[in-house]
């Protein structure tokens, strides 16, 4: 095998090595049944005790909550910005939403159509370099729930703490960094996040939330879109992105084979870290584009003096075998993004890179 690139990429992004590795050695034949995976039916056993075990590790890292069930969608995070509402937004209840960035937006813009929404909170006077304080959260009366963006993967922005919502269920879009850290599942009413950041490759989408809200009969949406209808057929109401689901299954494993959420953790801090002192120690140079109480673990964002330097650091990092560290075309600057898959070493090359690249341009 050639050199594995340095995989900076925002999503789809790096999977761990020997997720893949296990993945190729039975792709083409799985446990003795003389065929794939993917050429087998959802509706057998064989299948199902994946998909199962995928829903136990899920709910396992959790630390199994009670009253807490699992669900594996499609249509990405995306969808859930509509389906969210589509469930819980019902008539003569409002809608709360912290307003953080690119993500927050589309989440918000979604639910508007729905029903009644309202802005509890915002940074966009502050370019969305951070995440508000609980103080700064105003919650309404007759609130069906309040939604927050745990990461905001274009601004490089995160949640250190999350708000407390008493009785009002909390929920977040964890697409970009959920199990990079231990999570209190119990403050959330629901949870949800596309795989293709932290969890596996595309295609399916993790719904974690008290059973409650899952139940919901909302007969005026399509069967498809209800929570209740998936919950029902154990996410087999139609036909599962199975391979996909396997995948997570893996990366589940592997993430406990790192020491569980506490190991990716202490990995994690490290790994930020190293790029966070490259940028504080560079005089200047380089610069972080979130303020310091809310910098990701994820997604490290960060400017050069001027546009041109930018576009050179882009090219030639580049030539050097570095994937993905243009940052998103609607904010500009650099992003390096450094999920529980991407390897320390990637990181320590790239400050190399950097520390090498303004000897020549500082
Ligand atoms: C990537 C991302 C999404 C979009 O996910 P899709 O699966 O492409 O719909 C939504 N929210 C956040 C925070 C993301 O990082």
């Amino acid at each position: 095998m050639g050199k594995r690139a340095y995989n900076f990429n925002a999503g789809p992004a790096a999977l761990p090595l020997e997720v893949l590795e296990r993945a190729q050695a039975e792709f083409v034949e799985f446990q003795g049944t003389g065929m794939s995976i993917m050429e087998m039916s959802h509706r057998g056993a064989v299948y199902e005790s994946v998909h199962n075990e995928a829903q136990e590790r899920l709910l396992k890292l959790l630390g199994n909550p009670t009253g807490y069930k699992t669900l594996f969608l499609q249509g990405g995070a995306s969808t859930q910005f509509a389906m969210l509402p589509m469930n819980l937004l019902t008539p003569g209840k409002k809608a709360g939403y912290v307003m953080t960035g690119s993500w927050a937006s589309k989440a918000v813009k979604e639910a508007k159509l729905i029903g009644e929404t309202y802005i509890a909170a915002s940074t966009e006077s502050e370019k969305f370099t951070r995440m508000p304080s609980q103080e700064e959260i105003n919650v309404q009366d007759d609130t069906a729930y309040l939604h927050v963006t745990s990461n905001e993967t274009i601004e490089g922005t995160q949640f250190a703490d999350y708000p407390d919502t008493g009785s009002v269920p909390l929920i977040a879009d964890l697409s970009s960094d959920i199990f990079c850290r231990p999570l209190d599942i119990e403050k959330f009413g629901m949870i949800y996040a596309g795989a293709q950041k932290n969890l596996g490759p595309s295609g399916v989408t993790v719904v974690v939330a008290r059973e409650e809200l899952l139940t919901a009969e909302v007969k005026n949406i399509p069967t498809v879109f209800r929570y209740s209808t998936h919950l029902s057929n154990n996410s087999l109401y139609n036909t599962p992105p199975s391979f996909s689901i396997y995948m997570v299954n893996q990366t589940l494993r592997w993430i406990e084979e790192q020491g569980g959420l506490e190991g990716i953790e202490e990995k994690n801090r490290a790994k930020a870290n190293l790029l966070y002192e490259a940028i504080d120690g560079s005089g200047g140079f380089y610069s972080g584009v979130a303020q310091a109480d809310s910098r990701s673990l994820m997604n490290v964002t960060f400017r050069l003096g001027s546009e041109e330097l930018e576009k050179a650091f882009a090219k030639e990092s580049e030539q050097q075998g570095f994937v993905g560290l243009k940052g998103h075309r609607s904010v500009g600057g650099l992003r390096a993004s450094i999920y529980n898959a991407v390897p320390r070493e990637s990181i320590e090359a790239l400050v190399d890179f950097m520390n090498d690249f303004m000897k020549r341009n500082g």
